[in-house]
């Protein structure tokens, strides 16, 4: 049989074994072309198809609604931090943006490229160790759009319920959390996120965003980053990343057929609630950085409380067969991601292993 980690990077992160199983069975002559999907034309039929379908199945799982354009970019969601002032901010006007994380500082920094970000909160002074509650937001109600971090990969926080901004569009990046629950994309003007957490292989940005909001972007600025460009041609004005758009149909095609996001949600929470347990179980030996309320069920970061034994949980973690637990070089600790694709028997592998080092170390 086959080896298979128990893969706990924070992207790009694990896919669906039955996936990447799919892939190597018709990587080298695909539908009987004869070729792989990385060989065709991204002009053939055989890869529009594979494009559209893509798209239609994201609509349909993600309940997308019809005024909504679905687009597949390149540059990451770090680009979109750039093309979302670029397209929506004029000089001289204000975007509201919620800080709640490194990501969120990024997407800030490029806003002033173009115009004036203004901090509708931020968690900072807390280490953003939680998400800022509703009533301590302040979005300036002149702001051109509100953004936000639904999850925050390097933080371990997510938002549990989002803010309504009425007439003001709001933006989120969803990276390290979308798909992985039900989301009423139509309190949303715009969401994006890079694939290569829970929809596939980096490569592939996906930017989910309403007509309206579409309609008001700057014209004036070079064609490959206008956002209608895109939209005008079905994200294929230039050569797509065909086999990232190929694989990310497959990981939309699995969700389905695990029984769609209410299931995907479920198991996501019981993943999640083995490593929290332990941890609210162990009388300090573990301690979470995320407040309760913020916790993140993708990103699960954590500390071993003395420094010493930290160290060796990590090096055992790695010999025992345990990938990616080491916290991001900005907050250290650990961290457990664990995205739609990671099985649950990981995730119960690892309570496993945290408890018994406990034992073993207390
Ligand atoms: N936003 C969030 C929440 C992320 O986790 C990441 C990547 N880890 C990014 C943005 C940047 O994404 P990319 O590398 O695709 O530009």
């Amino acid at each position: 049989t086959t080896k298979r980690a128990f893969n706990f990077n924070a992207g790009p992160s694990a896919l669906p074994l039955e996936v990447l199983q799919k892939a190597q069975a018709e990587l080298v002559d695909f539908q009987g072309t004869g070729m792989s999907v990385m060989e065709l034309s991204h002009r053939s039929a055989t890869f529009e198809a594979v494009h559209n379908e893509a798209i239609a199945r994201l609509r349909k799982l993600f309940e997308i609604p019809e005024n909504y354009e679905v687009l597949f970019l390149q540059g990451g969601a770090s680009l979109q931090f750039t093309m979302i002032p670029m397209n929506f901010l004029q000089e001289g006007k204000k975007a509201s943006y919620i800080q709640t994380g490194a990501w969120s500082e990024k997407a800030f920094k490029e806003a002033k490229f173009f115009g004036t970000p203004v901090e509708a909160a931020s968690t900072k002074e807390n280490n953003y160790k939680n998400i800022p509650a509703i009533e301590n937001i302040n979005i300036d109600p002149e702001a051109a759009y509100v953004h936000l971090t639904s999850n925050n990969t390097i933080f371990g926080t997510q938002w549990k319920t989002f803010p309504t901004t009425g007439d003001i569009p709001l933006i989120a990046d969803m990276s390290s959390d979308i798909l992985s629950k039900k989301v009423d994309v139509s309190n949303f003007s715009m969401i994006y996120a890079g694939a290569q957490k829970n929809l596939g292989p980096s490569g592939v940005t996906v930017v989910i965003a309403r007509k309206d909001l579409l309609e008001k972007a700057n014209t004036n600025i070079p064609t490959m980053l206008q956002y209608a460009t895109h939209v005008k041609n079905n994200s294929l004005y230039n050569t797509p990343p065909t086999f990232g758009i190929y694989m990310l149909g497959e990981v939309l095609k699995w969700v389905e057929e695990q029984g769609g996001l209410d299931v995907i949600e479920k198991r996501n929470e019981e993943k999640a609630a083995y490593i929290y347990d332990v941890i609210d179980n162990s009388n300090g030996f573990y301690y979470g950085h995320a407040t309760e309320d913020s916790r993140s069920l993708m990103n699960i970061t954590f500390r071993v409380a003395d420094e010493e034994l930290e160290k060796k949980f990590l090096a055992e973690a790695k010999e025992a067969g345990f990938v990616g637990l080491n916290g991001h070089r900005s907050v250290g600790g650990c961290r457990a991601s664990a995205y739609n694709s990671v099985p649950v028997e990981a995730c119960k592998a690892l309570a496993d292993f945290m408890v018994k080092f406990q034992q073993d170390n207390q």
